[in-house]
């Protein structure tokens, strides 16, 4: 799809950030281009509105980005996946490991419930840890389970 190559030229890549070594890849400069903006939340809604999603489930803080207006495009609720404590009701939360030390996701019991089907959004997969913990997060819902969990992983 061409559309693809024109967001890659749209991200800015920002060596040694947020420390040596890396390479940080900025999203920010798609934001600023409103074709490649679009075109971003476009590929996500083409591939996943006739695939009976009812939640969309982004990630802290960059998934609140992308994750509402593909949740608007779909028909789909959104569900915001936060760093500790930062939601006002009752949460459960998954802990991952970081390079250094850990950090965990909250969510909200009951913003998701029985027969959900889910789509967590992110901007990015370095390790994948903080997927895999935003995964573990919605299957934490016992009753998640009587439909049996399975994962589909596109970039
Ligand atoms: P992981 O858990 O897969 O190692 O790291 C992914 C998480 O770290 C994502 O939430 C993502 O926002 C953030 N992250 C790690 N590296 C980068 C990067 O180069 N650019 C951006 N935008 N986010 C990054």
């Amino acid at each position: 799809d061409p559309r693809i190559h024109g967001i890659k030229t749209k991200i800015r890549v920002v060596p040694d950030f947020p420390k040596k070594g890396i390479m940080f890849q900025d999203i920010t400069t798609v934001l600023l281009d409103p074709k490649a903006f679009k075109d971003t939340i476009d590929l996500f809604v083409e591939r996943y509105r006739d695939k009976n999603i009812s939640v969309v489930a982004g990630i802290e803080a960059r998934g609140f980005l992308f994750g509402p207006p593909i949740a608007l495009a779909i028909g789909a609720k959104f569900v915001p996946l936060r760093k500790p404590k930062k939601l006002p009701g009752e949460t459960i939360f998954e802990e991952y490991e970081l390079e250094y030390g850990n950090d965990r996701l909250e969510m909200h019991i009951g913003a998701v419930e029985a027969g959900d089907r889910a789509l967590v959004v992110d901007d990015l997969i370095a390790t994948g840890g903080t997927l895999c913990a935003a995964i573990n997060l919605l299957g934490k819902f016992p009753k998640l389970y009587e439909n049996q969990l399975s994962f589909e992983f596109q970039t």
